[in-house]
């Protein structure tokens, strides 16, 4: 049966030490498929569009420079619950708070180098997952 979805990204500092693989592990392990998938270098105008509700945070720029400073894997999972489930899959935002087992604890390097993005709510993930898919491109 399909489950919901949510928008995930595979940050540069994880395409980085190439652990494309080990992340989507952890995913698919954590029981959510991966529906649609592409490698992909961000522009500023696209990671200023993506980040734009952190506009006004003093991370911004910084934010912005890491999401275009290297290749990204943009996906979209689905599965009962996804946008929850996926946000237990990667762990707390700073990886010293991450529980053991997530995506954040086994691979981040910082809170800002985080190695994952995965949506806050269904309405962020239907739209984050517009900016870089159309329907063809998802097969569930
Ligand atoms: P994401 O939106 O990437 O899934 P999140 O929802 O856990 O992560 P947000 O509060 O939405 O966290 O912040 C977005 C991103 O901004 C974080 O993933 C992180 O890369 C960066 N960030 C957040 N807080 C900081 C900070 N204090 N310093 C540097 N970067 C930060
Ligand atoms: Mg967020």
């Amino acid at each position: 049966m399909a489950g919901t979805r949510t928008f995930s990204i595979i940050k540069p500092d994880a395409t980085e030490r190439n652990l494309t693989g080990a992340v989507n592990k952890v995913i698919e392990d954590g029981g959510l498929r991966i529906v649609a998938q592409r490698r992909i270098q961000m522009t500023q105008v696209q990671a200023e569009r993506f980040y734009g509700v952190h506009s006004e945070r003093p991370f911004f720029g910084e934010l912005v420079e890491f999401m275009t400073s290297g290749p990204v894997v943009v996906q979209v999972l689905e599965g009962e619950n996804a946008v929850a489930r996926y946000r237990d899959i990667m762990g707390a935002t700073n990886p010293a708070e991450a529980a053991d087992g997530t995506i954040r604890k086994l691979f981040a390097k910082s809170i800002g180098e985080n190695s994952a993005h995965g949506s806050d709510s269904d309405e962020n993930a239907e739209l984050e997952i517009a900016q870089f898919f159309s329907a063809a491109d998802i097969v569930g």
